[in-house]
């Protein structure tokens, strides 16, 4: 309520400095609020100061917030020369209208309010965007101004040091400075390129991804980017999920797809023969890369993007089986999502939503069994009624960063469709065939987001096995580049990614480079270490290590890599 009325005191700040502003809507958001405005020029980040000052002008006066009722029609009236109020009178089904009016500005608002102005204790303006008028890129570019509030001064000073934090740990600006990836104009929107360096880090977690995944008793399998269109007829996709597709492309008069999800070939090659009750479950994981129509207005770096790879996988198995597989998957999630340092999470059950495929029996014994799976691990959940997906009951788990900030994480679907429409079956112990009980699941989500949250969990420091060069070996002189070299050679032997910077700058120079590309170990070597046949270690933090036998030293660093640590102190 406070950060609702501290929109219509930003949208009278607005109205006082440009008399002719025509106002779109002005909603909270989580932490504060936004208002839109149809405005003569455009907003730069020198008037927020200015809109400030006005709204502490008004937060001062004490005004309170007034509300009155009024015919559409005399709303109309009011709200002439306001043609985006206009459109929202329209829409509103009763025959009277509320309106609130704080000062001199009146806007039209369900409510409720503060009582009065002065009831806004600290806020403050943050950014500046554009947003089309209703999300809908046809309709005019508003300027839409952000704000926090919080009740007290001490909490929005606690959040701004968390959004300077947010800003730095940004993985847009990180993927830039570390070099990780690029997004290219030229080959379009939301398609990512992996440099060199993020393409390690990729390469990493796919490894471990595929190990953890065969140990967990899962096959890997690879299935086609395209399909012909009639596929995704029978899936039912082309006709609930086509705005989300690519339009077809034409290859010897049949019409094919680019793929959206990975389902599909999971299920021809379960398809290829007749399965028996004892071969089940079967579970087949693909990391899949998939493509998704996305307006290009809410593209947004690695984490809303156009082209993806999902660490996807189908468990086919018996509706006896299906908690087992359900607790299976938990599990794994949970040790994927602990494995790479997060730390908290929340677990959110999805129920049976207006439009449903299957039977109510059959989602309500789906649904009490992913509950009982949840029960069993003992993971604390909430239920998100009536917002499963048309197809069947799903679990989500959202896990945090370390500023507090939830991302999208492992989710488990349970699916009556598509084993019904491709009749996907096995012969049971009565020597009937019976429909499987189908399980989609990811535990990391998309490469593309995981990434993401995790290049802005450790600000781009990566512990060390995920990190893209491990050592840098710094010669203080052209003299010790040998050593550098053969120290370099010993290192890689034991696949731990190491350069030497053998640039002819100053020492201190190339530390700062290598801090600054968050090297986990930098190794200086000078006279002393090649008399001695030691190092001197350096972490990427300043702090400086004893020196050491090179030798305790790989060993030190081969045995971080294999248990995943996050303290680099050897
Ligand atoms: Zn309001
Ligand atoms: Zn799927």
């Amino acid at each position: 309520m406070m950060r609702h009325s501290a929109a219509h005191i930003m949208a009278e700040a607005v109205q006082s400095i440009f008399p002719d502003t025509k106002f779109g809507i002005g909603p909270a958001i989580e932490n504060g609020f936004y208002y839109d405005f149809d405005l003569p020029r455009p907003l730069t980040p020198d008037d927020l100061p200015l809109i400030e000052a006005k709204m502490n002008e008004i937060i001062a006066s004490n005004a309170p917030f007034v509300r009155q009722e009024a015919t559409k029609q005399k709303a109309r009236g009011l709200f002439a020369d306001q043609p985006y109020k206009l459109e929202l009178i329209d829409e509103i089904p009763d025959e009277k209208v509320s309106l609130y009016r704080q000062g001199s500005f009146l806007d039209l608002c369900r409510g409720p309010h503060v009582s009065s102005s002065g009831e806004i204790k600290a806020f403050k303006l943050i950014n500046i965007a554009g947003a089309y008028w209703r999300g809908d890129e046809h309709q005019p570019m508003l300027q839409r101004i952000y704000g926090v509030a919080f009740a007290t001064k001490g909490a929005l000073d606690e959040h701004l040091k968390k959004l300077e934090e947010a800003i730095k740990r940004d993985h847009r600006k990180l993927g830039i400075e570390l070099d990780l990836f690029s997004i290219h104009e030229e080959a379009g929107s939301g398609l990512v390129h992996w440099h060199p360096k993020g393409a390690v880090i990729r390469r990493v977690i796919e490894d471990f991804w595929k190990d953890e995944h065969i140990k967990h008793g899962y096959d890997i399998v690879y299935t086609p980017h395209i399909a012909k269109l009639d596929l995704w007829k029978t899936s039912g996709h082309w006709e609930f999920y086509r705005d989300s597709m690519y339009s077809p492309m034409e290859v010897e008069e049949q019409e094919y797809v680019i793929k959206p999800m990975n389902c599909l070939g999971h299920i021809l090659i379960y398809k290829t023969r007749l399965r028996s009750y004892r071969e089940l479950p079967l579970r087949y994981a693909e990391l899949g890369t998939v493509y998704r129509y996305e307006r290009s207005g809410v593209l947004l770096g690695l984490s809303r993007v156009r082209g993806f790879t999902q660490d996807d996988a189908h468990i086919f198995c018996r509706f006896d089986q299906l908690e087992d597989e359900v607790v299976g998957v938990l599990d794994l999630a949970r040790f994927m999502i602990d494995t790479f340092g997060f730390i908290n999470y929340k677990v959110l059950l999805s129920t049976r939503p207006e439009k449903y495929a299957g039977t109510i029996e059959a989602w309500e014994q789906a649904t009490d069994t992913l509950s009982q799976a949840l029960t069993r691990l003992k993971i604390a959940h909430d239920i998100d009624r009536g917002e499963g997906v048309f197809y069947g009951p799903k679990i989500d788990i959202k896990f945090e960063d370390a500023l507090g900030r939830g991302w999208q994480g492992p989710t488990i679907q349970v699916d009556f469709n598509l084993p019904q429409r491709f009749n996907v079956a096995y012969i049971g112990e009565d020597g009937k065939e019976h429909l499987v009980a189908m399980v989609h699941r990811t535990v990391l989500g998309s490469m593309e987001r995981f990434l993401a949250s995790l290049i802005e969990h450790y600000g781009g420091a990566f512990p060390v096995w995920l990190a893209p060069f491990q050592v840098m070996i710094i010669p203080v002189a052209d003299r010790h580049l040998d050593y550098a070299h053969k120290l370099e050679a010993g290192l890689r032997d034991e696949e731990i990614r190491t350069e030497v910077d053998d640039r002819s700058e100053r020492v201190n120079l190339k530390i700062r480079q290598a801090q600054l590309d968050k090297i986990p170990y930098m190794l200086i070597i000078g006279d002393k270490e090649v008399a001695a046949s030691t190092v001197s270690v350096r972490l990427r933090s300043g702090e400086q290590a004893t020196a050491q036998s090179f030798d305790s030293f790989k060993e030190s660093v081969k045995l971080a890599v294999a248990n995943k640590v996050k303290d680099l102190r050897l």
